[in-house]
């Protein structure tokens, strides 16, 4: 038995039966063709392009079905490439002038190009790379005649162990029979990851060497909530996940009956949830586990899914009016973009970050990308007719940014009013608190927006000195710390003295452990990620508000993260023993 610890991008929790993908790493040798022969290997590699472009039209319209168009938007870009003239041309240059087969001119044009990209050195044209190695193998394999993504026909449930999968494998995979994936490498922020996500697959990236340490055939559990891998469990650790997977059908069944109960406690106190999404179609899985609206939508994803350019004021709003269209009045907190650190974009800049997580980020990077901030923000204003639309700064740090952020929103006003464009004047502003700074100083900041909402991921990062995608300190990455609960308690209380809403956002607000906590503070807005919504109801609906505020009580009487979750445990357990 062993345990690994990764980065967690997808939630969820699988026990199979590993089955192990080598690194395919195609080794093509350079052989010549005779001269007349050239115009064949010149009809091949045509072949081949127009088979490429054949298989990922159709991949793309599964992704269409299963995960919505913003995802899809990420073979447009394979699309694109397998019609690039310049490409095409190179290859056909290559074959013709150095006599050689059309595997061979491939290989070497498309290294070629990826060579060029990696130069540039930058997180996002990396991705790129990827997509063009992709690419590649799918070329040479159809010059080849191997059939390699065999992966959509498999005949018994699996979890894939890979080195890296690339984005057109993860979408290509067969949901059925593929439980989860794990891999060497990838981030939260990875094509691979997002896709994953998009479908409901558990995934644990970033485990280094987990290809070389697991074989075909291996018992596997991947917990990809926290980033967990565990080859070959032992009994106890087996029955404490088949256990905790008996939970979870339980708490699916109950699904059903709890779906339209309201998050109230036993003494009547409501609790609105709602919950966090990176795309549009995110929405309708979480409305469908009784999400009360879109607490958190990360828009950062709509650059994170393309690669030919930025989107355009268009592409904002028609994310943002399908969104409202999904939503059905309900509400919809449109974050703005929290590009940098481990969101890409690297490529605004020749050099990239020392530490992009204190650099040119979120709310900084559009301060300093003005024209890139008004487009998003006039898609904001221009949508918020169209429904409850409020709007999200990420990131602030200082009360000087703020008043910028909201400077410019104002000027976007103005210039909509002077071309005659409908926005809704009186849109709610509200902010993240996710700075200890923004935290300290939330008694000024209060004065100035409509609504908090606490980014706990960011908040512990900032607080603990922990990076938060480093797998080597995750150990010390914890909500419970009482460092932590200090700010977000007294975040809380701050917002409750002026009358503006508070919620919390990071991955604490779904996490079982915390609901009681976060309830006898006194947060009355949680938002996270859609399928942990029926299990915090569950437990909200167990409890009276008394009871949440002893609890809580007693957990900031402690001083130290061990204490404080054992005793989370043991509350928890005692209303709703079925809980973790
Ligand atoms: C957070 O920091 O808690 C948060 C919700 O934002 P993100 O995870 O997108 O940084
Ligand atoms: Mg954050």
């Amino acid at each position: 038995m062993e345990i690994k610890k990764g980065i967690g991008v997808s939630p969820g929790v699988v026990i199979s039966t590993a089955v192990v993908l080598d690194a395919e790493d195609l080794l093509i040798p350079e052989r010549h063709v005779p001269a007349g022969r050239t115009t064949d290997e010149v009809t091949r590699f045509h072949q081949a392009i127009a088979s490429a472009i054949a298989e990922i039209s159709a991949l793309r319209e599964k992704m269409i079905a299963e995960a919505g168009k913003e995802i899809a938007a990420i073979f447009d870009v394979h699309i694109g490439i397998l019609k690039d003239k310049s490409l095409l041309k190179q290859v056909e240059v290559e074959i013709v002038k150095q006599q050689t087969t059309a595997e061979f001119a491939v290989s070497i044009v498309m290294r070629r190009y990826s060579q060029a990209f990696l130069k540039m050195s930058d997180r996002y044209l990396s991705e790129r790379v990827k997509d063009i190695h992709d690419i590649e193998r799918r070329l040479l394999h159809n010059l080849i005649g191997q059939k390699h993504y065999d992966l959509a026909h498999l005949s018994r449930d699996v979890v894939i162990i890979a080195h890296d999968l690339l984005p057109s494998q993860t979408a290509a995979l067969d949901r059925t029979h593929v439980k989860g994936f794990a891999t060497d490498v990838g981030g939260r922020t990875s094509h691979t990851a997002i896709v994953a996500r998009a479908m409901g697959i558990p995934a644990v990236v970033g485990l280094g060497n987990i290809t070389s340490e697991v074989n075909s055939g291996d018992t596997i559990i991947i917990d990809g909530h926290h980033g967990v891998l565990i080859i070959n469990p032992d009994e106890e650790q087996l029955v404490e996940h088949r256990e905790s997977e008996k939970r979870r059908v339980v708490v699916e069944t109950q699904l059903a009956e709890l779906l339209h109960m309201p998050g109230q406690t036993l003494d009547g106190h409501e609790v609105a949830l709602m919950a966090n999404i990176e795309v549009p179609a995110g929405i309708d899985e979480a409305v469908d586990r009784g999400a009360q609206g879109v607490g958190l939508y990360r828009t950062e994803f709509l650059y994170l899914t393309r690669e030919d350019g930025e989107p355009s004021e268009e592409d904002h709003y028609e994310a943002y009016v399908d969104s409202l269209r999904r939503l059905h009045g309900k509400p919809l907190v449109i974050r703005t973009l929290d590009l940098g650190a481990d969101k890409y974009t690297q490529s605004k800049q020749a050099n990239p970050e020392r530490n992009p997580f204190l650099g040119d980020r979120s709310i900084r990077m559009c301060l300093h990308d003005i024209p890139m901030f008004k487009r998003q923000l006039r898609a904001i204003m221009r949508a918020s007719t169209q429904g409850d639309v409020r709007i999200m700064f990420p990131m602030i740090s200082t009360l000087m940014e703020l008043r910028q952020a909201k400077m410019v929103l104002y000027d976007v006003m103005e210039d909509l009013e002077d071309e005659g464009l409908p926005f809704r004047r009186e849109i709610p502003i509200g902010m993240m608190i996710e700075v200890p700074s923004a935290a300290l100083m939330a008694d000024s900041f209060a004065k100035e927006v409509n609504f908090f909402s606490i980014g706990t991921n960011d908040l512990i990062q900032y607080t603990l000195a922990v990076d938060r995608t480093n797998e080597k300190v995750a150990g010390l990455f914890c909500p419970a710390h009482p460092a932590v609960l200090k700010l977000v308690r007294d975040v809380i209380r701050i917002g409750q003295r002026h009358n503006i809403s508070v919620s919390v956002c990071g991955e604490m607000a779904g996490e079982p452990l915390y609901t009681l906590l976060l309830l006898g503070l006194g947060l009355t807005l949680f938002s996270m990620n859609g399928p942990d919504i029926p299990e915090v109801k569950k437990i909200i609906r167990s409890t009276s508000m008394e009871h949440a505020r002893q609890v809580a009580r007693r957990v900031m009487s402690f001083d130290s993260e061990r204490q404080v979750m054992h005793f989370l445990r043991e509350e928890t357990r005692k209303l709703v023993p079925e809980a973790f």
